[in-house]
């Protein structure tokens, strides 16, 4: 009997078990999701639970300063959810911004033809940056042609729209925007497709991202002192259980490393106002062709840049402008003591 073949029963009943109680495990993108969401939980469980199990004096200091473990038992659910709250939100879909985008359109007109104060997009949860009359002016002409009109002045002149038009989801992209092939949708200021969350970051959710790396740097600093203190401690125990606690330090110092690297790297992103893709791949990004190197186009300076990512209205779609050849000048302009002085980076 082949292995196929020895196989083929248990592959039947998980079908049935699937087909059954959870049909959402037929879809292999959906089961390999759940799997890795699984495998996350798992860790999280092998390296906080064994800290706890191998150190009985860990469970004492439970009991005589309760806030401590109950303080670190907030974190590691604090870092759960938010695992959970950021793989179950959207990136901020093109496809959404569209919709928003034509009943916001929809509403102008309603309201333009009997005769109300007009409505403005700005007020929708529709806004586009830089220009705020842009979509009132797009808004003019049916909803197809008033989004192509308002995609278009968003990019520098001169640009044709066949470039610019996914050709899986049929739109025409704004700056920053992306198709992701394992999302099979465009994401807005898409910055890459997460596997451990099996969901892009974009737009939408890139500031639960980068909450949830810097409670998963903490819990992972936390867990580690713990390690720390258990194996500095003089108390007498078997040596299998300081190979075990050595070798789960190895494998947090790792971790910790990997998240700090991504902690510092996300937050350089942030407050120049740059994605991954944009980084990455600054060079065969057509409208970021020409920029000058060591200038973010859509950097509002530091304080800005982090209002908008920790100010921006949850379901409200933004698209940015590319900057003129006349600002981009402006912004690659060598710093002087005056602009030191004036705080012209932020
Ligand atoms: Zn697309
Ligand atoms: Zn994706």
């Amino acid at each position: 009997m082949t292995i196929e073949g020895m196989c083929s029963p248990f592959r039947d009943l998980r079908d049935r078990v699937s087909d059954r109680w959870l049909p959402c495990l037929l879809d292999p993108v959906r089961r390999s999701s759940l799997g890795l969401k699984l495998a996350l939980l798992s860790v999280h469980v092998v390296f906080v639970g064994a800290v706890f199990l191998l150190d009985g004096d860990l469970i004492e200091k439970m009991l005589t300063e309760p806030w401590y473990p109950a303080l670190y038992l907030v974190l590691f659910l604090a870092a759960l959810i938010q695992y959970f709250v950021t793989a179950g939100s959207s990136p901020g879909y093109l496809t959404e911004a569209w919709r928003a985008f034509l009943e916001a359109n929809a509403r102008i007109k309603e309201s333009s033809a009997s005769s109300k104060p007009p409505a403005s997009l700005k007020n929708e949860n529709f806004a586009v940056s830089v220009y705020s009359d842009q979509p009132e002016k797009a808004a003019h002409g049916n909803a197809s042609s008033s989004w192509s009109k308002m995609v278009m002045l968003l990019h520098p002149p001169g640009t044709s729209v066949r470039s610019l038009t996914c050709t899986y989801c049929m739109l025409e992209q704004p700056p920053r925007s992306k198709h992701c092939h394992d999302c099979d949708k465009c994401v807005l200021q898409f910055d890459h497709h997460c596997v451990w969350l099996g969901t892009c970051i974009g737009q939408n959710n890139h500031c639960r991202f980068w909450w949830y790396i810097c409670m998963e740097t903490a819990l992972c600093l936390w867990t580690k002192v713990f390690y720390i203190t258990y194996l500095q401690s003089s108390i007498s125990r078997t040596w299998w259980k300081d190979v075990i606690s050595i070798i789960l330090l190895c494998g947090l110092s790792i971790i910790l490393i990997f998240l700090l690297l991504l902690l510092f790297f996300h937050s350089y992103l942030i407050l120049t106002n740059q994605t991954t893709y944009e980084l990455v791949r600054r060079r065969r990004i057509p409208y970021l062709r020409g920029v000058p190197d060591k200038v973010y186009p859509f950097s509002k300076g530091i304080c800005q840049n982090l209002y908008k990512f920790c100010c921006a209205r949850g379901g409200e779609y933004y698209m940015e402008q590319m900057p003129t050849q006349l600002e981009l000048g402006e912004l690659a302009r060598p710093y002087t003591c005056l602009d030191l002085l004036t705080c012209r980076c932020c």
